[in-house]
């Protein structure tokens, strides 16, 4: 198996900017994330605050972090990440239903937008998953839930509603909503809570409770202490040093997700910052393993 030097997670500024640096700088990289890159660059209309482009809508952007990417062959693999392992001296990561190795990590993944559900913290991987590639089949023929924030939502439910008896979808994003509905029950109901003592037992909204073995809720970023166990975050942000590091040696955050203010030109500056630290860290952990 390769083992790359730096994972990068998050096709944003950050995540975009850390892999033109990383790449530049000869490492072996892996950029994580979505080849259509972060809708919170396509969805702006005009942005008049990045350095050197002046007045230029969000799609204009995309097209020149594509072609910068492009330039240097780097390619996004389209990939979920749902929880890096620290493994001693490298990281494990897991992407969809692939193990990923890397010598380092950049979490570049934005910010996590609204709270968690009462009760999806407390049965995460007690029925509550945010991977259905990873846990399809454990629930092969029961009944389970979606709680479809992301815009992959309703292409996972229909995934899902392969393997599973029934799907229950709830379409949290306008216009995201699976096609093949054959044994997928669309709910137009806010889910407020997951149930379930040790276990999940259902969804419940303000108008019904519904049963279902497990609940994904599918959303375009995770919290980052769920992402990476052991992160020293501040509820929603990663804890950094000017460096961009962390408190685990070998992880580096940068853009929303270390903090405010939540800015294109900043994302990016941080993106730099934190490949040009994990370069420093790759050379020193080189040395000492000689
Ligand atoms: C409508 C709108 C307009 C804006 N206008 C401006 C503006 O004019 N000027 C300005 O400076 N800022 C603006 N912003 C803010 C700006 O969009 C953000 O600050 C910036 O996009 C942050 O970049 P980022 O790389 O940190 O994260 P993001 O852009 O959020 O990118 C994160 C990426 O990580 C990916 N990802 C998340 N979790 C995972 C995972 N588990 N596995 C794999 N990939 C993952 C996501 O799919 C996404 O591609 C605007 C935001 C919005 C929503």
């Amino acid at each position: 198996m390769v083992r790359y030097d730096i994972a990068i997670i998050g096709t944003g500024p950050a995540g975009i900017s850390a892999a033109v640096t990383a790449k530049i700088r000869g490492k072996n990289i892996i950029l994580l994330g979505n080849k259509n890159l972060s809708d919170k660059i396509t969805r702006a209309s005009k942005i008049e605050n990045y350095t050197a482009l002046p007045d230029i809508s969000g799609s204009e952007l995309a097209q020149h972090l594509h072609s910068h990417l492009e330039s240097l062959e780097i390619d996004i693999t389209d990939r979920r990440v749902s929880t890096v392992y620290a493994m001693g001296s490298y990281f494990a990561i897991q992407a969809d239903e692939e193990i990923i190795e890397a010598n380092s990590v950049i979490v570049a993944s934005g910010v996590m937008q609204g709270k968690t559900l009462k009760g999806e913290k407390e049965l995460l991987g007690s029925g509550v998953s945010y991977c259905a590639t990873c846990d399809a089949r454990l629930y092969r023929g029961r009944k389970v839930a979606v709680i479809g924030y992301s815009d992959d939502s309703a292409k996972e439910a229909e995934f899902l509603s392969e393997i599973v008896s029934e799907v229950l979808f709830f379409p949290m994003k306008n216009g995201v909503v699976p096609e093949v509905r054959t044994n997928i029950k669309i709910i137009n109901e806010i889910p407020r809570e997951i149930s379930g003592e040790k276990t999940t037992s259902g969804v419940v909204t303000d108008e019904n409770e519904y049963a279902a073995d497990c609940v994904f809720v599918l959303r375009d970023s995770v919290l980052p202490d769920t992402l990476v166990p052991g992160l020293e975050t501040d509820g929603s942000h990663i804890k950094v040093d000017l460096q961009m590091r962390t408190n685990i040696s070998g992880v580096f955050a940068c853009g929303d997700i270390a903090g405010k203010p939540y800015q294109y030109i900043k994302a990016a500056g941080q993106g730099n910052v934190a490949a040009l630290s994990a370069v420093e860290y790759l050379s020193h952990t080189s040395k000492n393993n000689s």
